[in-house]
């Protein structure tokens, strides 16, 4: 039996740049991983059948699930043909804008190369990630960086920032693609959100770190469900620092430089917040 981790990722930035012929929308962001993960435990069994298993009842356990959908693609590769079970500890906010079933995926990968033996280099997973899911190839990697065309175009971003974030997820349900599909107008920039975030980053600023963070789909996603512009006032009120949406939300974040600064923003939310975590870059 073996394990892998998989981190769950936000946001620094997200442009949308246009829609493109294919149907999906070309954007531009910087992801982050960080240290609020689930478990994957990986195992062979007889019988040459995927099995996955999770701590929690709601998430779909056959080909919709994207470590089944991993599985296939790895072993459709290299040819396996053996039989795998998968368990998923979840504890990534699901449909939360925070990468959750692409990180299993991702790891999904990792492990199986690990398992089986197969010695695949970390560009070769995350190639094979591009067809499970846009945001696969980032988090096979993990870290930091920018990702490109649909996201799965990644080029890796070395930096020595550190921060602990605040997470809080709205009790809403948001529909990724309802978002994207009322992204009508565009923003004409002279260069992408992530040249000056990937610049500050490597400088280790964290102030300018966080001055700089943005992302196109936050008005459109406050105007499709207004909760979650309810919850960022409040959230701001609170805390007195400004809050973010990561990806196509719910999940709303901010940074903090310390763990003390982290822990008052946490004890001052979940007076209000029913899901609020405490994590920190990694
Ligand atoms: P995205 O921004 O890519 O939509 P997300 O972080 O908002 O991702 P996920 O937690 O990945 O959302 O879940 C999105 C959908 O994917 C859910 O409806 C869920 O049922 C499905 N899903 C499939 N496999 C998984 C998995 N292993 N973990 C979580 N969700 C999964």
């Amino acid at each position: 039996m073996l394990a892998e981790r998989a981190y769950a990722k936000v946001n620094l930035t997200l442009d949308v740049n246009f829609k493109r012929p294919d149907g999906y929308h070309d954007i531009d962001m910087v992801m982050q991983t960080i240290d609020l993960s689930d478990l994957i435990w990986l195992e062979e069994i007889s019988g040459g059948g995927i099995k996955i298993e999770s701590n929690v009842s709601y998430l779909p356990l056959d080909k919709r699930n994207l470590a089944y959908a991993a599985t296939e693609v790895f072993r459709q590769e290299t040819g396996i043909t053996t039989g795998v079970r998968i368990r998923i500890d979840k504890q990534i906010p699901v449909a939360a804008g925070l990468g959750g079933g692409s990180a299993d995926a991702a790891a999904v990968l990792r492990g199986l190369n690990k398992l089986w033996k197969t010695g695949l280099s970390t560009d070769n997973l995350a190639e094979m990630g591009a067809s499970v899911g846009s945001d696969v190839p980032f988090l096979v990697y993990e870290g930091c960086g920018v990702a490109t065309g649909r996201g799965e175009q990644v080029r890796l971003v070395r930096h020595p920032t550190k921060a602990w974030i605040v997470l809080v997820r709205p009790t809403v349900f948001v529909s990724t693609a309802a978002i994207y599909g009322a992204c009508e107008s565009f923003q004409t920039r002279l260069e992408p959100s992530s040249k000056a975030m990937v610049e500050a980053l490597k400088q280790g600023d964290l102030d300018r770190t966080a001055g700089l963070i943005s992302n196109d789909l936050t008005p459109v996603a406050e105007r499709l469900y207004p909760e979650i512009a309810e919850m960022r006032e409040r959230l701001e009120g609170v805390t007195r620092s400004t809050v973010y949406m990561s990806g196509s939300g719910p999940t709303l974040f901010c940074l903090a430089p310390n763990e003390t600064v982290a822990h008052r923003y946490y004890n001052a939310i979940n007076g209000f917040a029913k899901e609020v975590y405490l994590s920190r870059f990694i």
